[in-house]
């Protein structure tokens, strides 16, 4: 399936697993970091209009602390922050090879970056900017998965890519049951139905309301970001059933 005539703006969501190195125990591994970056300024250099959100499950995550006693409003908070820093390492990643950024952010910082203004994530991204969004929704309680369907919703973006460290969405956990397999396609109420891990509810309820495609693949794979965009990589999308 080729994207590339019917998508022109695309939400790229980043787990903030991606950033992680492998051997090097990082939660943001600078190597790691850049290899995602050449990802993103290959589609960039395609003329496709690009915004990012950027997870922080790598740092922390308000669930796992209040599973340890911490108030989970307080641990959601910490993990917002989390995503900044991420949406920082991703910005600085970026533009050492020459793809100018901006982040904005769900809850103000003014000294660190933009707040969250829709009106001028869009003047951004006409001058050709790529636009990190951070701090998921600005509430706790959510996830950046809510997040990124929120803006793809809002900055109307074709369709959610999530970049992640599988190539798709499969039918049972592959690294359980080796006999899973891998949907090509599956509708948004499949996956809610089934419980499948894609992104959370509310996530997949935003964008199947939005009539926004999801694009599950592996972005730690090389040039598998730009293969997908142009048919050949491999993926699964979430769409309306009758698409
Ligand atoms: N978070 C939140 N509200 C949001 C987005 C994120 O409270 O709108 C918190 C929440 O604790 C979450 C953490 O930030 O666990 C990190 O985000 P997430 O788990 O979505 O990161 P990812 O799994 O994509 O790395």
């Amino acid at each position: 399936m080729t994207f590339a005539p019917r998508f022109k703006r695309i939400l790229l969501k980043l787990s903030g697993e991606v950033l992680m190195g492998e051997g090097s125990g990082l939660s943001i591994d600078p190597a790691v970091t850049a290899r995602v970056a050449e990802e993103i300024a290959d589609v960039k250099a395609q003329g496709y209009e690009l915004c990012i959100v950027v997870g922080g499950g790598n740092i922390f995550r308000g669930i796992s602390g209040a599973a340890r006693g911490m108030e989970r409003a307080t641990g959601d908070y910490m993990g917002m922050l989390a995503t900044v820093m991420n949406a920082l390492a991703v910005q600085n990643a970026l533009e050492q090879i020459g793809v100018e950024t901006r982040v904005q952010s769900a809850i103000p910082m003014a000294s660190v970056c933009e707040p969250f203004i829709r009106r001028r994530a869009e003047r951004h991204l006409e001058k050709g900017r790529v636009v990190i969004f951070a701090a998921g929704v600005g509430s706790p309680f959510f996830t950046t998965d809510s997040g990124a369907a929120l803006r793809a919703a809002e900055m109307k973006c074709d369709a959610l890519f999530k970049g992640t460290s599988v190539d798709g969405v499969y039918d049972a956990d592959p690294k359980k049951v080796p006999t899973a397999t891998r949907y090509d396609t599956v509708s948004y109420s499949k996956v809610l139905s089934d419980d499948l891990k894609v992104m959370d509810a509310s996530a997949i309820a935003l964008c199947r309301d939005n009539n926004i495609p999801i694009v599950v693949f592996n972005i730690r794979e090389h040039g598998n970001f730009a293969a997908v965009l142009g048919g050949d990589g491999v993926s699964t999308v979430v769409q309306n059933e009758q698409e």
